[in-house]
């Protein structure tokens, strides 16, 4: 269903590739001319010439973007602000304050205890995205400090296996909550996941409660959560820590939901509403506090720390954390 309307938006949008600037076209490449059909024939030769991994064009406008321009733009289209996928430290990056980063658990990795096989095993599957990724699992967590505010972060990566929660990306989350919550500072979690790990069934499902578990003795200290929903948030993860924040933000045109659209629409047997799972969709029926564009999530982030951490009492958090320690 959506691959359909994706395809017909990209259809519809391709002839803008005529009004690219003549100077960022490769050399070599003449700008198209004549009716519409010739122009698309000419964008379609223009493609070909394109060098590979210097340019890309947006999946909504059809611009052809610079990739230095893109990276410098945090992986969004200048003009039309599509997000692109961007990898965790990526996003990390441009986050945090510079040299900040106290990485925790950056070592742990899942093992294969229910000796998963299929077309591939898991094991295999692991190393080939350890390999691709160059990270150990699906999340990176550490501390740090944003602004004035120290910070406990997760940041989860979906091209590590689809984002999915199995038990080490559960594991780090709660133990990065637990020393927020013991060193009286902020969590907040970066989410994108296709949902828990099946490949560990009940090992990955076990880590919504853990995760929530965590986070509410987080709560119970006053100290403020706030969850961003970034592209795509789903299944076991929203059904979970990301749908808990004290605050709940998203980036533009993040799909968000629990079973995807077709499943639903399937069971209901009715016709989904427009923008159905979309950011800007949760965000009109209350379900989410703001849609933050990429290139602001840094400086909107401090703004609500900064509002929330005013509120936090102090003697109630010294009474809250007393008693978890004993
Ligand atoms: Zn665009």
């Amino acid at each position: 269903m959506s691959t359909m309307s994706d395809l017909n938006e990209f259809s519809k949008t391709t002839p803008k590739l005529e009004t690219v600037d003549a100077e960022s076209i490769p050399a070599g490449v003449e700008p198209g001319s004549g009716s519409s059909k010739l122009k698309f024939k000419e964008s379609t030769s223009r493609k070909k010439s394109i060098p590979k991994g210097l340019w890309t064009k947006c999946g909504k406008c059809a611009e052809l973007i610079f990739d230095k321009d893109l990276d410098e733009n945090l992986k969004t289209c200048p003009s039309c602000g599509f997000h692109f996928p961007i990898s965790a430290r990526l996003r990390l990056d441009s986050l945090v304050d510079e040299k900040t980063f106290k990485e925790l658990d950056a070592e742990m990795t899942s093992v294969d205890v229910l000796e998963f096989t299929g077309v591939e095993s898991y094991s295999s599957k692991l190393e080939k995205y350890k390999g691709k990724t160059g990270e150990s699992d699906a999340v990176i967590t550490g501390l740090c400090k944003m602004g004035e505010h120290k910070v406990a972060l997760g940041i989860m990566d979906f091209s590590f296996l689809g984002g999915s929660m199995g038990s080490v990306v559960g594991e780090k989350l709660t133990r990065m909550i637990e020393i927020g919550t013991k060193n009286k500072i902020p969590v907040i979690i970066i989410s994108t996941s296709g949902g828990a790990r099946m490949y560990e069934g009940m090992f990955s499902l076990m880590q919504m409660a853990k995760t929530c578990g965590a986070l509410a003795y987080h709560s119970e200290a006053n100290l403020p959560y706030i969850s961003v929903l970034t592209h795509p948030t789903t299944a076991g993860v929203m059904a979970s820590y990301a749908s808990v924040g004290d605050l709940i933000v998203a980036e533009p045109g993040a799909m968000i939901g629990f079973a995807g659209p077709r499943v639903i629409k399937d069971t209901t047997q009715a016709e989904l509403p427009p923008g159905f799972q979309t950011a800007e969709f949760l965000m009109d029926r209350g379900m989410i506090d703001a849609i933050i564009p990429r290139n602001e999530m840094r400086n909107s982030l401090i703004n609500y720390l900064d509002y929330m951490s005013a509120n936090v009492s102090q003697p109630k958090v010294k009474r809250a954390v007393k008693k978890r320690v004993s």
